[in-house]
């Protein structure tokens, strides 16, 4: 956005402010550019709403019983991973795409392979049994019930240790993996912006000099993302006259270098069978990637002169929270950020590894500090209001080495 540091004008057209506060009192918008990132410059935008105080119907999901967790959130098991949820709220089964080749097999999950999803992909020797994963660290190879061989367990098949090369891409796009006991993994961003349709997901395997190269394609489908066309007016980021103060700028050029720094960061992948909901009910109030027409103008001598309007779109999901209400890391990482900025209020990033990041902002209490490790479900900090918003909720965002994704198709993934 522009900002002018031009004269504030108090006088304003009265009738469309209060036409428009009248609608959006519960909804308002607020943007912002995150710094140039590895993926180019990005739109930052932070949108909610809060819709009132009604309760959250307690239908209880007991399944899966209580460990540990508050009244008001349950622990299960979902596949290899352990989660906890808001009672009530359930996960969709992943969808899965199998390749078998002579060098590996390749399982790939995503919720539903759908634009703006978050992919997970295992590449396993040849002959690997899928899902079976459980420790195999060579320990427990007695109760192998499926081994074909009467001369004792079988071995579970390895990848060499030495010698051995293995990339990936999608969509032209070179991943990083991450070496496990049973073979490799990668996190990969179904981009918003991906074309619908076949893309290709590639492996190149083998020795150094030497690899083979395969493909594989995946087929994308379309999400139809929200967009609102009837046009927002926000006041103070509306109205291109407006002036910032001089702390409001030195704010909001510290924050933009601390998260230039927090995108930049390569850190080893910490994500564990272990998933956790950020809140401890499941209301969603702004749904990711929704797109909305917010005016422009500039106030000369008093009147209103419209500018061509912009479109926002919403790089995270909006989750009701009234002020103190709790906010869990969705996974396990280490806090990149944990501080007061100017349009995100107090927010965390907390860094996973290898260039995923989740965020939560607006917070009333930030509840860690820059460089503590934390633990999925781990109480983070307390929802609020801060930073450029009218009414308290959560804003979640998940990076994917700078490229957002919907949040919660973290949590369904069955991640070994
Ligand atoms: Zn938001």
């Amino acid at each position: 956005m522009s900002i002018n540091c031009g004269i504030r004008h108090s006088r304003r057209p009265r009738w469309p402010v209060f036409f428009l506060t009248s609608i959006i009192c519960f909804y308002i918008s607020i943007l912002f550019r995150l710094p140039e990132s590895p993926g180019g410059s990005q739109q930052f935008v932070g949108q909610f709403a809060t819709t009132g105080l009604q309760a959250e119907p307690a239908t209880g999901d007991v399944a899966g019983g209580l460990a540990g967790a508050d009244s008001l959130r349950i622990e299960r098991q979902h596949g290899p991973v352990h989660l906890t949820l808001p009672r009530g709220y359930t996960l969709p089964e992943p969808q899965q795409r199998v390749f078998e080749t002579a060098d590996y097999q390749l399982i790939a999950y995503s919720r539903s392979f759908a634009q703006g999803e978050l992919m997970y992909v295992e590449i396993r020797p040849p002959g690997s049994t899928a899902g079976t994963d459980s420790a195999d660290a060579g320990s427990q190879a007695a109760d192998d019930s499926s081994a074909d061989s009467d001369d004792g367990p079988a071995k579970t098949p390895r990848f060499p240790e030495e010698n051995f090369q293995i990339m990936v891409s999608f969509a032209d796009k070179g991943e990083p993996v991450d070496r496990r006991n049973w073979g490799y993994r990668a996190f990969i961003a179904l981009a918003p912006a991906l074309t619908p349709g076949a893309h290709p997901l590639r492996v190149s395997i083998g020795e150094p000099g030497h690899l083979r190269h395969y493909g594989h394609n995946i087929a994308v489908a379309d999400t139809r993302f929200p967009v609102y066309t009837s046009q927002l007016d926000l006041g103070r980021f509306s109205d291109q006259t407006t002036s910032y103060t001089a702390e409001e700028l030195a704010l909001i050029r510290r924050s933009s270098a601390h998260k230039a720094t927090a995108f930049a960061r390569r850190t080893p992948l910490q994500i564990e069978s272990r998933f956790a909901h950020p809140r401890d009910e499941h209301h969603v109030t702004s749904p990711f990637y929704s797109t909305r027409v917010v005016q422009r103008y500039v106030i000369k001598n008093g009147r209103r002169q419209n500018l061509e309007p912009r479109r926002n779109t919403h790089t995270g999901l909006d989750l009701r929270g009234l002020t103190g209400a709790p906010i869990y890391a969705l996974a396990n990482g280490e806090v990149a950020i944990a501080e007061k900025m100017f349009f995100e209020g107090n927010v965390t990033f907390i860094d996973h590894g290898m260039g995923i990041l989740s965020v939560y902002m607006h917070q009333s209490e930030l509840l860690v500090q820059a460089g503590q490790q934390v633990e999925a479900g781990q109480l983070i900090g307390k929802t609020g209001a801060t930073g450029m918003v009218t009414g308290p909720h959560l804003h979640l965002s998940l990076y994917i080495r700078g490229v957002p994704v919907e949040p919660l198709s973290l949590i369904c993934l069955p991640v070994q």
